[in-house]
């Protein structure tokens, strides 16, 4: 017979596992595709030097981190009474369905974006950002690569969503797969979107590889703190100014 406390444990344990799986699948793939010697990417990388951290760390620090992503969405379990979690498709609608996934990644952006000025406060950079930011070139395994207080700040964003909008379980695993795919995306070092890109008035708005690695530069961390969209970087000032024209010289670069 399972208790709570024990179909608790089932969620997370299965959970982490799937996430490990997912992420670890997602990182190797992308490492496999633009870090092996006979890349065809190689010209677009965006600092032409070697890099400053092992992935190895890397990879621990998305460990820990996927960890407490699985205890807080696991969590909701044992809450599911006070959410508005619902598994019944039809109950909402499928219109509402994909509304969903686009309300939860327009509010995990904003609430990364401010969560992330917060964590360039002076202090708290020093004892708990610092660990991304270890990351100076960062490679595909550095998206999740943060300190356990950053990861648990993180982590409370569908917990915070979920008593106050009805969501869907699906939903959330479709944002789940989105933001990693994203976060890796972001942290791949290589720029390998096209040149139209950073000028198309609606592409123009994602958030690439580029602009992130801008953001883990020393000398220009003040800069482009946003997760997927520029709307807040533009809108608050932290948009790096030169970011298209470095986009530019990148693609010239590559010659592709
Ligand atoms: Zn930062
Ligand atoms: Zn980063």
């Amino acid at each position: 017979m399972i208790n709570e406390y024990n179909a608790f444990l089932l969620i997370v344990v299965v959970g982490y596992f799937f996430r490990v799986a997912s992420y670890l699948t997602i990182s190797y793939t992308a490492w496999r595709i633009f870090y092996s010697q006979d890349s065809k990417y190689k010209s677009s990388k965006v600092l032409l030097k070697n890099r400053s951290f092992i992935p190895k760390i890397e990879i621990t620090n998305s460990l820990v981190t996927l960890a407490i992503f699985s205890l807080s969405l696991g969590g909701l379990y044992l809450f599911r009474d006070y959410t508005r979690l619902y598994f019944d498709l039809s109950k909402f609608g499928l219109t509402y369905f994909f509304f969903q996934v686009v309300l939860l990644i327009l509010i995990h952006d904003t609430w990364f974006y401010w969560v992330h000025r917060f964590m360039h406060i002076k202090i708290i950079y020093q004892y708990v950002h610092v660990i991304h930011h270890r990351s100076i070139n960062p490679t595909p395994y550095a998206g999740l690569s943060f300190h356990p207080i950053e990861a648990c700040l993180e982590g409370l964003i569908v917990p915070m969503i979920v008593f106050v909008i009805p969501l869907h379980h699906f939903s959330i695993f479709i944002w789940f797969v989105i933001m990693l795919l994203h976060v890796v995306y972001i942290h791949i070092g290589f720029e390998f979107m096209p040149r139209w890109w950073h000028k198309n008035n609606l592409t123009r708005w994602i958030i690439t590889p580029l602009y992130h690695n801008i953001h883990h530069v020393p000398k220009s961390m003040r800069y482009n703190m946003g997760l997927y969209f520029i709307f807040w970087d533009k809108l608050m000032g932290t948009l790096k100014p030169d970011y298209h024209e470095n986009f530019e010289k990148i693609v010239s670069r590559r010659g592709w």
